[in-house]
């Protein structure tokens, strides 16, 4: 079963360091590009010798969809993402996604979890049948996504509750940015930050606090 996982590829694009992967079915060649961030000719790089069947998007950031137009002129392949609500984005998906949909990458699926919070549109990724899941903005090594509202931290609570600690321990989460982590090493850490009275706290959260 191991022989046959997606192959994962990663390369960290524009100013604000933002993770784009590429997940290829190894049968196939088939490949989804997730996360166009910046950079048009490095994520042309990241898709050599595979043959790309669509764009996914975790949420509609410009970070994460800096290449997006670029992308999607250059690979003509389906753009598909959350309906929201947006903010401040007036993408135009090919294939609206919604939670517990599946996209198909050759011989192998990638499950769509809705995780909002960070925005409206945010989703996660999971290969199925595997442990890696590609989380965009939801959650970090240090803490979940940033909020623009006391409502928005509120729904990040309840997503990681909910939805992300759901997820077994052996679950590597991939983020938009920074490194990787297995979620069972952060589960005491957002347990403790989940059990805090955070009062109308809402921006740029930490486990710690
Ligand atoms: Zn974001
Ligand atoms: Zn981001």
């Amino acid at each position: 079963m191991s022989t046959t996982r997606m192959e994962l590829r990663m390369r960290t694009v524009g100013e604000w360091a933002e993770n784009t992967y590429a997940l290829v079915c190894p049968t196939t060649r088939q490949s989804a590009l997730i996360d166009p961030g910046a950079e048009p000719e490095t994520l042309q790089a990241v898709l050599a010798d595979t043959q790309p069947v669509a764009i996914l998007i975790t949420h509609t950031h410009p970070d994460h969809i800096g290449a997006l137009d670029a992308m999607r002129t250059a690979l003509n392949v389906p753009v598909m993402a959350h309906p929201g609500p947006h903010a401040g984005s007036d993408l135009a998906a090919d294939r609206w996604l919604k939670d517990g949909d599946t996209v198909s990458v050759g011989r192998h699926s990638l499950q769509v979890y809705y995780t909002p919070g960070h925005i409206g549109d945010m989703v996660c990724f999971s290969a199925v049948g595997d442990e890696r899941v590609l989380v965009g903005d939801a959650i970090f090594e240090g803490g979940p996504g940033k909020t623009e509202s006391t409502e928005d931290f509120q729904t990040t609570l309840r997503t990681l509750h909910d939805v992300i600690l759901a997820w077994p321990d052996d679950t590597v989460c991939y983020p938009g940015h920074g490194p990787h982590f297995r979620l069972g090493d952060k589960r005491a850490v957002i347990e403790a930050f989940l059990g805090k009275d955070h009062g109308n706290f809402f921006g740029d959260a930490v486990w710690e606090m």
